[in-house]
C-alpha cells in the first residue's frame, strides 16, 4: 500500500542552461526531462499521490504535456514559488493528511530508480528523514575570485546531496514553517529539517542519478537513459524451447524439415507429422508467449489434415512479425535411430530458413541417436528439441 506522496519541484527557470524554455521541459530521448522523471517516480510502489510544481506560466502547457504522455490521471499540478521551498510548500497543500511520508525529488533528475526511492523511504520510516547522497570523489579546492587555489578541502566525510529527500509529512511541514518564520532559505529539504535538530539519515545514492543543470548534462543523461531503458526492455530478446515426438508407423511418408525422406516407416499425425518443424514452431511460439502449436492449429480441425507443416511454420513467423520479432537464431536436435539425416540437412535448413524469412545459417540442425535406448532408440518414434532466440525487429 502506498504510504507516501511525491512532490516534484520543477518551478525553476533553469537559467544555467542559458536557454529560453525552462530546462525541465527540454527534450531528452524524445520526451521532456520532467516526463522521464515523473515516470521514474511513478514506478516506486510506495508512492501514491504525485504532485508537480511548475512555474505559474507553465501550468497549462504542463497539463497538456501530461495529457499527451498519459500521465494526467497520475499527477496533480500546482504553481511553484520563487524558492524551491516555496514550491515544496505549495505541493504540500495537496498532500492528503493521512499520507505518512513525503518524497521530494528534483524534476531534473530523470535517472532516479524506484529502488533508490524505496531505500530512502525505508530509512525514513526508521529515523523520520533520509536523503540520497554520494561520497565526494574528487579533490576539493577552495578558490578565490581570481581563480587561485586558497586551500585543499579535506573530503573525508563529505557527501554530495541528491534527491530523493524523504521525511515524515509532519516533520517536513514543521521544517518548512520554521524556515518561513525565520526567513531561512535552504537549498534542499534536509537543510531545513536539520535546523529543527531532527536526524536525517544518508542513503547511498547512485552516480547515475544526475541533476541536469548545464547543457553538457543533456547528452550524458541521454546516454544513461538509453542504457537504463535497454536494460529495462527485457523484450528485446526472447528465448523459446520446443519439444515434439511422433510415432513411426508403416504406410506413412517420413517428412522432416519439409523434406520427404525415403524410409520404410513414416510419422503418424493429423498433419504431415513433421516433428522437426513442429518443435521449431513450438519454440518460436514459446518465445512469443503465444502458447503452443496445438492452440494455434488444433489437431481436430479438418483444415490442418495432412497439411505441410512448413506452412504452419510460415504462419507462426507471420505472427512473430506482427508482434515485431524476427528469428535471431535457432538450434534444433532431431533424435532418431534411423534414417541417417545428414544427406538431407542442407535442404531442410533451406526449407526452414525460407519459412522463417532468414538466412540458412541462422538455423542449426543436428541429429543424434540414443544408441538404441528408449522409444527413439527402438525405432518406435522420432523426437525433436528446438531452442530459438527471437529478436525485436
Ligand atoms: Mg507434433
Amino acid at each position: 500500500m502506498p504510504d507516501a506522496a511525491a512532490i516534484i519541484p520543477a518551478g525553476g527557470a533553469g537559467l544555467r542552461m542559458g536557454l529560453a524554455t525552462p530546462k525541465q521541459f527540454h527534450l531528452l530521448a524524445g520526451a521532456p526531462i520532467l516526463i522521464h522523471t515523473i515516470r521514474a517516480v511513478a514506478q516506486a510502489p510506495s508512492i501514491g499521490t504525485i504532485i508537480l510544481a511548475v512555474p505559474a506560466d507553465q501550468l497549462t502547457t504542463t497539463r497538456q504535456l501530461l495529457v499527451a504522455h498519459n500521465l494526467i490521471d497520475r499527477v496533480q499540478v500546482v504553481a511553484g514559488g520563487e524558492q524551491r521551498q516555496d514550491s515544496v510548500n505549495n505541493g504540500l497543500t495537496l498532500v492528503p493528511e493521512t499520507t505518512e511520508f513525503v518524497v521530494v525529488h528534483d524534476g531534473v533528475r530523470p535517472l532516479v530508480t524506484a529502488a533508490l526511492i524505496e531505500d530512502c523511504l525505508h530509512a525514513a520510516r526508521k529515523t523520520g528523514a533520509a536523503i540520497a547522497a554520494v561520497p565526494v570523489k574528487d579533490t576539493l579546492k577552495a578558490v578565490d575570485d581570481n581563480y587561485r587555489i586558497r586551500k585543499t578541502v579535506d573530503r573525508e566525510g563529505l557527501w554530495q546531496a541528491q534527491t530523493p529527500q524523504v521525511a515524515r509529512t509532519s516533520l517536513l511541514r514543521r521544517a518548512l514553517a520554521a524556515a518561513a518564520h525565520d526567513n531561512f532559505i535552504g537549498t534542499d529539504e534536509a537543510s531545513l529539517i536539520a535546523r529543527l535538530g531532527a536526524e536525517v539519515t544518508v542513503v547511498t545514492g547512485a552516480e547515475n542519478n544526475i541533476k541536469i543543470t548545464r547543457p553538457g548534462d543533456l547528452p550524458i543523461a541521454e546516454a544513461l537513459l538509453g542504457e537504463k531503458n535497454s536494460m529495462r526492455n527485457s523484450n528485446a530478446m526472447r528465448i523459446g524451447h520446443g519439444y515434439d515426438a511422433h510415432r513411426l508407423v508403416e504406410g506413412r511418408p517420413l517428412v522432416l524439415g519439409g523434406v520427404t525422406i525415403d524410409h520404410p516407416k513414416g510419422l503418424l499425425g493429423h498433419s504431415d507429422a513433421d516433428v522437426l518443424t513442429h518443435a521449431l514452431c513450438d519454440a518460436i511460439l514459446g518465445a512469443l508467449g503465444e502458447g503452443d502449436i496445438g492452440k494455434h492449429f488444433p489437431d481436430n480441425d479438418p483444415q490442418y489434415k495432412g497439411i505441410n507443416s512448413i506452412k504452419l511454420l510460415t504462419q507462426v513467423m507471420e505472427l512473430a512479425k506482427k508482434k515485431g520479432y524476427v528469428l535471431a537464431n535457432g538450434d534444433v536436435t532431431v533424435i532418431a535411430q534411423a534414417p541417417k539425416l545428414a544427406p538431407h540437412m542442407a535442404q531442410m535448413r533451406k526449407n526452414l530458413a525460407r519459412a522463417c524469412d532468414c538466412d540458412a545459417d541462422r538455423i542449426n540442425l543436428k541429429a543424434t541417436t540414443t544408441e538404441t535406448m528408449g522409444f527413439t532408440g527402438r525405432g518406435e518414434g522420432i523426437a525433436t528439441h528446438a531452442v530459438v532466440l527471437m529478436q525485436q525487429a
